[in-house]
Formats: structure tokens, sequence, C-alpha cells
């Protein structure tokens, strides 16, 4: 059980106000707030323990080398990872993805591969594929998705095959909050001897994930939607992957002898993270993980799954309002949608005026958004912060913008 009051009282933001009006954050597929653990956590570092990590002989810098490595340990048990080596601290998801494309699969993937994502993906997890594609004379496939919104795994069981190298994949889509199989596509592709690289930055924050248990080769994540500071992020990867795959950022910190013509490099996972690392980004993760753990994965999703369902109860009773992919059977706590002749950037504005912060646009998934024959949408999405009176409060200032719309009175 989550006694939200205590929780929502740990977000300094979460009592302010937005236009005047008791601040109502519904965007947190964009970036989750800081609870005060992790704001006090990332000051005691830059206060009373700032130094570099691994170079200093000297109290300060062993301490901080301490917590960093122990914050590595604290991200493999959160995912369950073999080993805390396999966990690599990137900038967020998207450094992550490029990464193994880059460093892994562009010297694996040749002419006439097939490169299986969703039409699901956010950029982040199709552009570093299609310049991968592009290189390598590789072929994209999509998974559509079924009448209901959810992944076709009908249509996935064709489409992947023997000539798929690779299945990238969201878990959650941002935009739809549809959950995919990972379970069903992992085997799907080490049945035919592909690898499964899964865009974790929408599952990861909300719901307990197990590498092992969903035999996952590549997953990346980020820390800014789970509460720690935007920055820092995750590229998990099976050890017997990150033994063939390449640094692509080269420089201090990830050596081990330099000549003058040539460099040895240190083991993973040091060897990829090249240059000063996000130190305090780390020890706000590391703070992060540490109240998720006590609240519970496990109450996290239970509690995001009854607000939401509350939510689209509620959100369905609006007269002119189309919600899409209601119908999804496997969903998170993301909602799209859009009120009848208002376009979802005026709504947002209006919305802002009555202290509700939500994302209106193409969220980064255009061909998602073309797919579902839209321009653009309203999304909400909740974090374990986020109450029923949010809800009520939303639907109220829907009502108040349709109004306005209509007859000009707000
Ligand atoms: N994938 C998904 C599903 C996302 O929602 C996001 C963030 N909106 C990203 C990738 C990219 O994350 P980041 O910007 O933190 O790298």
């Amino acid at each position: 059980m989550i006694d939200v009051d205590t929780v929502k009282s740990d977000f300094p933001i979460l009592q302010t106000t937005m236009n005047e009006e008791p601040l109502v954050y519904l965007d947190n597929a964009a970036t989750t707030q800081k609870p005060q653990v992790v704001l006090e956590a990332i000051n005691q570092y830059y206060m009373q323990e700032n130094a570099n990590i691994y170079r200093g002989i000297y109290q300060i810098a062993e301490k901080t080398t301490e917590k960093f490595e122990t914050v590595r340990k604290q991200v493999s048990t959160f995912v369950n990872s073999a080993s805390e080596r396999e966990i690599i601290f990137t900038k967020g998801t998207t450094q992550a993805l490029n990464w193994i494309a880059q460093g892994y699969f562009l010297d694996k993937i040749h002419p006439g591969d097939e490169i299986v994502l969703s039409y699901l993906e956010h950029h982040s997890n199709l552009i570093p594929w299609q310049q991968l594609a592009q290189k390598t004379g590789a072929t994209l496939k999509f998974i559509p998705l079924n009448e209901d919104g959810d992944l076709d795994l009908m249509a996935a069981k064709e489409i992947i095959n023997s000539q798929t190298a690779l299945v990238a994949i969201t878990h959650v889509s941002n935009v739809l909050g549809v959950v995919t199989p990972i379970a069903e596509l992992s085997r799907l592709a080490h049945e035919n001897n592909a690898l499964i690289v899964v865009d974790g930055a929408q599952s990861v924050p909300h719901h307990q994930l197990d590498v092992r248990k969903l035999d996952i080769d590549f997953l990346a994540f980020s820390g800014h939607k789970m509460l720690a500071p935007t920055g820092i992020g995750v590229l998990y990867g099976k050890m017997e992957y990150l033994k063939e795959m390449r640094p692509i950022e080269f420089g201090g910190e990830m050596i081990s002898k330099v000549g003058l013509t040539e460099a040895t490099f240190k083991p993973i996972p040091w060897c990829f993270e090249a240059g000063t690392q996000h130190i305090a980004g780390v020890i706000g993760l590391g703070a992060a993980l540490t109240y998720l753990t006590n609240i519970g994965m496990d109450n996290i999703e239970t509690y995001e799954q009854e607000l939401t369902s509350y939510a689209l109860e509620k959100l369905s009773s609006i007269s002119g309002i189309e919600i899409y992919g209601e119908k999804a059977k496997h969903k998170s706590s993301i909602i799209s949608f859009n009120l009848t002749g208002i376009h979802a950037h005026d709504a947002a504005t209006v919305l802002d005026l009555q202290g509700i912060a939500l994302r209106a646009g193409h969220h980064c998934a255009q061909p998602l958004m073309k797919y579902l024959q839209i321009q653009a949408s309203l999304r909400v999405s909740f974090y374990f912060y986020n109450t029923k009176q949010d809800v009520d409060r939303l639907v109220t200032a829907l009502l108040k913008t349709k109004e306005y719309f209509e007859n000009g009175i707000i």
C-alpha cells in the first residue's frame, strides 16, 4: 500500500503552484519530479564529498569512488543482472541505444539482415536503427498493433524469422502506455538466433523488471524518469555480448596503458565510461533507487494501475474525447487523447492556466502519430505520487477547457 499523502510531501515541487493554482504534474513520461532524499544526496556530495572518482588517493575521493560503485551494484540488483559489471552508466536511454547500435551491432549486421522494431517506437529507438540499416544494408521491419492497440503478437510471429538479426522494441509505449510482451518477443528472437534490445525508458521506473527472467540481451533506461537527475542513464548488456561491444568514446578514465600510438583499455564496464562521469547523477540515482525500493515496485505498479483505471473511467465520461489505445489489454500509466475540434497545443495552454502540467505534441513518436492518423495528442502520464484528486482536477479543467473553446468562458 502507498500512503500517497506522505509520499507527496517528500517532493518539494509538488507543494508549489503554477499560474496560482496548486500544481498538478501529469508529465511523468517526460521526466519525474525529485524527492527530498535525492536532492539531499546530491547536495551532500557537492557540499561535503565533491571529488573526482578513481584518481584521488585521498579520503573524499575514495569515499565517492566507493559510493559510485555501490550504485552500480544497486542498479544491478534493481534489474537483477547476473553481475554489476553488466551495468554501464550513460547519459540516458538515447545514448545507451546509440552505443548498443554502433558499439555492438555495427560489426554484426550484414546486408539482407532484418532489424525488427514496432510502430510504437520513440525516435530514440528508431533513428539509431535507421542509421545502422543505412550503413549496413539491413532492412527494417515493423510489428503493427492489433485493433485494440496492443502489439500484434500474431504478426510478430511472422515478422521475426530466420532473417532477423535483432528485435529492438520498447517495453512501454511513451504515447499509448501499451505494454509489449517482452518475454514472448525475447523467446521468438532467440528461437531465430536473433538478439533482443529493450527500450525500458517507460517501464523500468514503473514496475519490477528482471532482465534474467525476461532473457533480455540489452536494456536501456533513464534515471530522470525514475526520480534521479537528468544526464544519467543505464545500458545493461549480457556479459557475453558486452565482451564483443566496442567503446564508442575514448579518452581518460577508460584506459589501462597508453603509448603514443596505441592504448589498452580497462575491463568491462569501465572501458565504456570515458572521461569524468556524472558522479552527482549516479549518486542521485542511487538515492532514487533506495527510495523506490523502500516503497516497493510492486506497490507502485498496483497503485498506478488503479489510478489509471480511475482516470480512464473519468476521462471517457467527457463528451467529445477520443482516447487512443483505450481498449489495449496491456496498459501502463500513460493515456493519450484529444478533445474533438481543439488542437492539443491549444488545450494544453488552457490547462496550464489551470495548474495542470501535461504534454501535447507528437511525443517524439512521429511514425506512431501517422499510424494513428493524428498530428498530435494530449498525454497524461502518472507516477505513484499522483492522486485521484489530481485526476479529478484534470477532468474539471478539461471540461472548462472545452467550455472555453466552445463558448469562450473559463
Ligand atoms: N524511449 C522512450 C520510450 C522514451 O519515452 C524516452 C523519453 N521520452 C526515450 C526513449 C529517450 O529517453 P532520454 O531522452 O532520457 O534519452
